[in-house]
């Protein structure tokens, strides 16, 4: 009998919420208009694009104004950073950090090419941000600081307030890349000074395929999808109507859902994870256990090889991620967990559970039910789980 789906992988992506669904149908089935067409079939449908803005402008307490909607979180991350290099030719640095998701990091290169200097900033063994190496980074030249609000792998939270302060006294622009925030944590737009800020809707229980780019009011900055005349002519492309009505809906969910991401996804995070730490030896929790989103936990496993864990999860019907070299398709282990100086016999056991609001108590007592059989029997396997290797560790 095929086991039942515990799904502890919403960092990956989350499931379309019912109300969502529900919600996005009409736009598909009757409502195919295009909005910006002069006939009424098409053009009452502006109001609920805007619907849909007011909405996420809501949750991110913004003005809709200020809300761009774009394909996904990569498009959003090229856009913000792309579009503001290009907006100002007379500046040639950027300051990021080691830790950001491929979207930025692998923009690196990219802006090298076009001749800019990019500084990566480091990070300590907790996952923090050394906001001193940050600070002197900094020169006359420096246009941008771009940086993870929440890191996908570990969850751990950036000083983004503190950055801010550190960037305006500078007349530096801050973007971050919030894919793994919204929905988990309150934002406040109005409280926190970034000038950019990337979202995701299928993190928070909207479908793949849409996103959104914050750009505050008067900000500067050159379009990255260049054609018609949508979103004030700052992204080309005819609406994905049904998907931003969709994104709407889940902002909405997602703002009266906050609270529950608390009082329910952290307790049972943790309960998780203290589970794991008790019931299985020479594990550790990666990232600081205090700043994180109430959702994340990578919990580095010794001695076991990430995707023989994952795959004898699977048998299980638990979907997880990991942080080691092919779960990701590429041939290095997590830069995020190398970054933060992680030991290599953890890195490459290092699995990410990433709950939502639809996780239950159940499913997480199922999980720790199986994990210390399957931790054991991967380790009787495992070359590196010598008596030697334990004591080396420390144990
Ligand atoms: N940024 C972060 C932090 C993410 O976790 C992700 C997706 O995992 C992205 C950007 C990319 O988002 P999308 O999959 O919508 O392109």
């Amino acid at each position: 009998m095929k086991p039942e789906l515990i799904y502890l992988d919403n960092n990956a992506t989350t499931r379309v919420a019912p109300e969502v669904l529900e919600e996005m149908l009409p736009f598909l089935r009757d409502s195919y208009g295009n909005p910006s067409s002069m006939y009424s079939f098409g053009g009452r449908l502006q109001k609920d694009l805007e619907l849909a803005r007011e909405r996420v402008a809501d949750l991110l307490n913004c003005s809709p104004v200020e809300v761009v909607f774009t394909s996904c979180g990569t498009e959003s991350d090229n856009f913000a950073i792309r579009g503001l290099v290009d907006a100002y030719p007379e500046k040639g640095h950027v300051i990021t950090t080691k830790v950001e998701h491929p979207a930025v990091k692998n923009l690196g290169p990219y802006l090298r090419k076009k001749g800019l200097r990019v500084t990566e900033i480091g990070v300590d063994r907790r996952g923090n941000l050394d906001l001193e190496e940050l600070k002197a980074a900094i020169d006359g030249d420096t246009l941008l600081i771009s940086v993870i609000y929440a890191n996908n792998e570990t969850g751990v939270l950036s000083p983004v307030q503190e950055i801010c302060e550190i960037a305006r006294e500078r007349g530096i622009f801050v973007h971050t890349d919030a894919v793994q925030g919204v929905g988990k944590v309150p934002l406040d737009l109005a409280r926190l000074p970034v000038d950019l800020l990337s979202f995701s809707g299928h993190k928070f229980h909207a479908p793949k395929g849409v996103g959104g780019l914050f750009v505050r009011r008067g900000l500067k900055i050159r379009p990255f999808l260049i054609g018609g005349h949508q979103e004030r002519s700052r992204r080309g492309g005819t609406e994905n109507l049904a998907s931003i009505v969709g994104m709407g809906k889940a902002a909405g969910l997602a703002r009266s859902r906050l609270p529950m991401e608390e009082s329910m996804v952290r307790p049972l995070r943790d309960k998780l994870e203290q589970g794991i730490l008790s019931s299985i030896p020479h594990t550790e929790v990666n990232g600081d256990p205090e700043r994180r989103v109430p959702n994340t936990s990578n919990v580095g496993i010794h001695f076991v090889e990430g995707e023989a864990l994952l795959l004898a999860m699977d048998k299980h019907g638990i979907c997880a991620s990991t942080g080691s070299a092919c779960a990701s398709g590429s041939l290095q282990p997590s830069h995020v967990l190398r970054a933060m100086g992680v030991p290599f016999t953890s890195i490459h056991g290092s699995v990410r559970f990433s709950l939502s609001t639809y996780t239950t108590e159940k499913e997480i007592d199922a999980v720790l039910e199986a994990m210390p059989g399957i931790v054991n029997r991967l380790r009787d396997l495992s070359p590196f789980h010598s008596m030697e290797d334990v004591q080396a560790f420390g144990a």
